[in-house]
């Protein structure tokens, strides 16, 4: 009788634990989820259609947006055009986005760092592939 109510305490101790902690998890990630707008999608997909590529590299697979000032520093510019740049999720997001160093990590300069970079080997890529064809359909 002693064993049960020993064994009946530990479980409501673990209970509490568990429970707790997925409260705790819970109110995090809703607290989270609620501050992203949800317009970010629809400006997402703007945003693709207008730089349908990586800015530092030209790929157009596995595009990723990221934010230039990072969310989580500066919430008021999660939807602003500016502070918006395609990266591919291959390297570039991690590597120059955030520095191969942390995904809180920024890279302020990667405008400027880059300029017209991934649209000019897209342009490149584009004309190398026509000439290919060219080439191969004389
Ligand atoms: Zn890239
Ligand atoms: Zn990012």
């Amino acid at each position: 009788m002693k064993n049960l109510a020993r064994i009946l305490v530990l479980c409501g101790v673990i209970g509490l634990g568990v429970f707790g902690s997925l409260a705790l998890f819970a109110s995090c990630s809703s607290a989270e989820a609620a501050e992203r707008s949800s317009r970010w999608a629809a400006v997402r997909r703007a945003h693709l259609e207008i730089e349908p590529y990586c800015a530092v590299c030209g790929s157009e697979e596995d595009l990723e947006v990221h934010h230039i000032k990072p969310f989580h520093s500066n919430p008021d510019l999660e939807l602003a055009p500016s502070n918006l740049i395609t990266l591919c999720g291959g390297n570039c997001h991690w590597a120059v986005g955030h520095l191969g160093a942390s995904w809180r990590a920024e890279n302020p300069e990667i405008r400027e760092m880059y300029q017209n970079a991934g649209a000019r080997i897209r342009a490149m890529r584009m004309a190398w592939r026509a000439a290919q064809t060219n080439e191969a359909h004389p």
